[in-house]
């Protein structure tokens, strides 16, 4: 069955979102290993950039290296072949010029080219001017060694200072036929070496120089500043007989981190991922919480529906039951599955009141509703139970009418008790009724007394007719026989009628409502009353229009409140004069009403005597019960009408009940 109310579930499930708090660690450890790898990965890639850059160094280094050797090489080869041509076939003068020219044209490297011959004179020289000392100490060791060895040689470099760059000897041995010719020196500036073959770009990214053994610099070259000494790279020169390196050192800085566009999103990312993170944490705790309410809510919704004694039912706008109680099921007899999904008729409709149910469930399809009503349902076990409805339209949260709800009270307690409350209270008429006898009772007795004494002597009379007759042996005197017979049956009658009314008066009945006519029920009474009247030594006068309208009423219930309240004013007129005690009972219709008042002219009603005047069983006399008053209040109130009490202007006091006329009466 589709359950309509989803949010109307027992609690019992609430465990299934408590996974404790392990439920968060996988995902916190995803997070911080994702943050972990965007942090870590800029710094991969700084260290790769890095090994790049230098990676790059090494080979622009080895690049350059090569082309110094290249260039030294190229100069070797020139000044060997110069060397061949010396030994064997020297060349004109001018031809020798033009090729030397030509050399130092092809190098701007080389400073000076010196001849010498075996005895180290100078046979020649060109370029610089040869320093007066001669050849340089490490030149002259160089050139010692490479006749020996009978190969070319480099010498140190030589000549470097805070200010001027180093100088490099190279020395070409030149023997003929193995002997010892002399040698060709040829100077180099380091300087214009790196000058001339280092290209400019390199320079210009790269701080060059050239070290000698000791590390000294003995030539640099940096157009694009000094470097940083962060990538640096050394390469020795491969130079026979010297010990030369070449020094690379980037002017370039270690990458740095933040500029970088990768660092700066990876940053922004991780910021902006914490921050939703967060924003998903606070709308998850808001969640949960908002759901532990709910379900808070919901268990203490359901253990209030589920104690509730009141029935409760939802139907929608088709009459469809939606939702029953506990209360409701027991009500019916009914589990809720065979009442949800309902349309009538109901199975707990009874069928005496059909008719009722289908008037009052088509006003319900019409959209009105009656908001309280009367009715009775039927158990599954046949037992009608009296139930109080209660309906108001169901509206939704977007403030649409969905259906009705309805509230039932299960009244059959209640209609018990009224049924206890109306038998106690015919019971308590009843002995207020045999009360009233009571105190009326040895008025009752004298009354009897009259008619009976009336035929004892009556009777006694006949007998002495009868008694003479026999004694004169003369005819029975038929008349005056006659006469005090029937004065007797008059007499045996009223005895009977005074019986006959105390009869009426006391006997158990159920109350009925028929019209009367006021003027009757005070005939029924006034018997009584004229006995009490007369015995009190009261002037009885009575005033009853004949034309009042009826009453609809129990007329012995209205004769005992009379009864009640002449009685009553009679007794307050007690301590008054005679001619004084005056009772007026009168009658009157006003505005679809009729009242009857109870004029005395007794003692009257003292203020805290008033307050207290209709309590059950307050009296100011000795033998008084209490309980006319309250009697007669409760009769007329349940006729629909009012008793009321006021002072008369003469001395004493008027009751008047006032009760509906009957054409009133079935108007309304
Ligand atoms: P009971 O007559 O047994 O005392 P009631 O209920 O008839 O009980 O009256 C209650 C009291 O109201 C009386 O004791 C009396 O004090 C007062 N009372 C009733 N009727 C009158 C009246 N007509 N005049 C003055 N007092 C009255």
């Amino acid at each position: 069955m589709k359950n309509i109310f989803p949010l109307w579930q027992p609690a019992g499930n609430a465990d299934s979102g408590r996974a404790g708090p392990w439920r968060w660690l996988v995902p916190v450890l995803l997070v911080l290993l994702f943050l972990a790898v965007l942090i870590w990965l800029p710094w991969q890639a700084r260290e790769m950039e890095s090994n790049e850059r230098q990676e790059q160094l090494i080979a622009d280094t080895l690049w350059v290296e090569q082309t110094l050797r290249f260039e030294l090489a190229r100069n070797e080869e020139a000044l060997a072949s110069l060397g061949a041509d010396l030994v064997t076939k020297p060349p004109a003068p001018e031809a020798l010029r033009a090729r030397l020219a030509q050399m130092f044209k092809n190098g701007h490297e080389l400073q000076r080219l010196v001849w010498l011959d075996a005895n180290g004179r100078v046979l020649a020289a060109r370029g610089a001017e040869l320093p007066a000392s001669g050849l340089s100490e490490a030149s002259r060791s160089a050139a010692l060694l490479a006749r020996e060895t009978h190969t070319s040689r480099y010498s140190e470099p030589y000549g470097a200072t805070a200010l001027t760059h180093g100088l490099l000897d190279y020395t070409l041995p030149l023997f003929r036929d193995g002997e010892y010719q002399g040698s060709l020196v040829a100077t180099y500036s380091l300087k214009v070496l790196l000058d001339e073959t280092v290209p400019w770009w390199f320079a210009q990214e790269n701080a060059l120089s050239l070290l000698d053994r000791d590390d000294r610099v003995v030539a640099q070259r940096s157009a694009g500043g000094p470097g940083r000494g962060v990538y640096t790279h050394k390469h020795a020169l491969d130079l026979p007989g010297a010990a030369i390196t070449l020094a690379t050192d980037s002017v370039k800085g270690a990458p740095k981190l933040l500029p970088n566009l990768l660092v700066g999103s990876v940053i922004v990312l991780a910021l902006g991922l914490l921050l939703s993170l967060a924003a998903l944490w606070r709308h998850i705790a808001r969640t949960l919480a908002a759901e532990g309410a709910l379900r808070q809510q919901m268990a203490f919704r359901t253990a209030m529906e589920n104690s509730l004694v009141t029935g409760l039912r939802a139907r929608d706008l088709e009459g469809r039951v939606t939702y029953v109680n506990p209360a409701f099921c027991q009500m019916v007899g009914l589990p809720a599955e065979e009442l949800v999904g309902k349309k009538p008729p109901m199975p707990y409709w009874a069928p005496e009141a059909m008719a009722d149910y289908e008037q009052r469930f088509e006003k319900v399809l019409a959209g009105n509703i009656t908001p309280q009503f009367e009715t009775v349902f039927q158990r599954t076990d046949g037992v009608r139970v009296p139930v109080l409805v209660f309906e108001a339209p169901l509206v939704d949260s977007r403030g649409r009418q969905t259906g009705w709800m309805s509230s039932i009270l299960d009244i059959t307690d209640r209609k018990r008790v009224e049924e206890l409350i109306r038998k106690q209270e015919e019971k308590l008429q009843e002995s207020a009724r045999l009360a009233t006898m009571g105190e009326m009772s040895s008025m009752l007795a004298h009354e009897l007394n009259q008619p009976l004494a009336a035929i004892s002597s009556y009777t006694a009379g006949a007998l002495n007719v009868l008694a003479r007759a026999e004694e004169l042996n003369e005819p029975v005197n038929a008349r005056l026989l006659r006469r005090a017979l029937e004065q007797a049956r008059q007499q045996a009658q009223r005895a009977g009628q005074i019986i006959k009314s105390v009869h009426e008066f006391v006997k158990k009945r159920e109350p009925e409502r028929r019209p009367v006519a006021i003027g009757s029920v005070v005939d029924g009474v006034r018997a009584l009353i004229e006995l009490q009247a007369r015995q009190a030594y009261v002037a009885l006068r009575m005033q009853i229009p004949r034309e009042l309208p009826p009453v609809l009423a129990d007329r012995v219930m209205l004769e005992q409140v009379l009864l009640n309240l002449t009685r009553n004013g009679i007794e307050a007129m007690q301590d008054l004069a005679p001619e004084r005690r005056v009772l007026r009972v009168e009658a009157e219709a006003l505005d679809g009403q009729v009242s009857v008042s109870v004029i005395d002219s007794g003692h009257g009603i003292a203020p805290e005597v008033a307050e207290r005047l209709f309590s059950p069983f307050f009296s100011t006399k000795a033998e008084g019960m209490g309980m006319g008053l309250s009697i007669c209040r409760t009769a007329i109130e349940f006729h629909g009408g009012t008793l009321t009490h006021a002072a008369n202007p003469g001395g004493g006091t008027i009751f008047t009940f006032t009760l509906p006329a009957q054409a009133q009466v079935q108007a309304a």
